[in-house]
């Protein structure tokens, strides 16, 4: 018998609204196990809920996805999974958000030495600007010839 058919039937039932009968290999912590390729198509990982623009909404995980990697050490690896019913649209940032964020972002530009917003970030570790840098570290090879 392909182990593969060794699954177990249960019925979920989510706020008692919406019934899904699927076939699950058991039951770990509470929540119905799938493999790889058997869950049902309402539900999905954090990340398959991300590329699908949305995000879990604070909502438990409904089911686990339990599965290996193919190629050598073969981890086990356990994906929390969440009903798409219950997901909700991506935040999108407001318009206050954005301008702190631009703010922030410019902040990471500007050089402490000569205080012009580069186009790029500066390093957090000297916080100046390439120029800057490269200033600096002449005058400390000036200093230590
Ligand atoms: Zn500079």
């Amino acid at each position: 018998m392909n182990p593969r058919n060794r699954r177990q039937i249960s019925t979920m039932v989510f706020d008692g609204l919406t019934h899904h009968v699927c076939l699950c290999r058991g039951f770990r912590d509470g929540l119905p196990v799938f493999g790889w390729g058997e869950a049902p198509s309402t539900l999905l990982t954090r990340a398959q809920l991300r590329e699908a623009g949305l995000r879990p909404n604070g909502q438990d995980p409904v089911a686990l996805l339990v599965f290996r990697h193919v190629k050598p050490f073969a981890h086990e690896t356990v994906a929390e999974l969440f009903s798409v019913e219950r997901a909700a649209l991506k935040r999108t940032a407001t318009p206050a958000q954005l301008v702190a964020l631009s703010r922030a972002m410019d902040a990471r530009r500007v050089c402490v030495d000569c205080g012009v917003v580069q186009d790029y970030c500066v390093p957090t570790s000297t916080r100046q600007c390439g120029t800057c840098e490269d200033t600096a570290m002449a005058d400390q090879i000036g200093v230590a010839a």
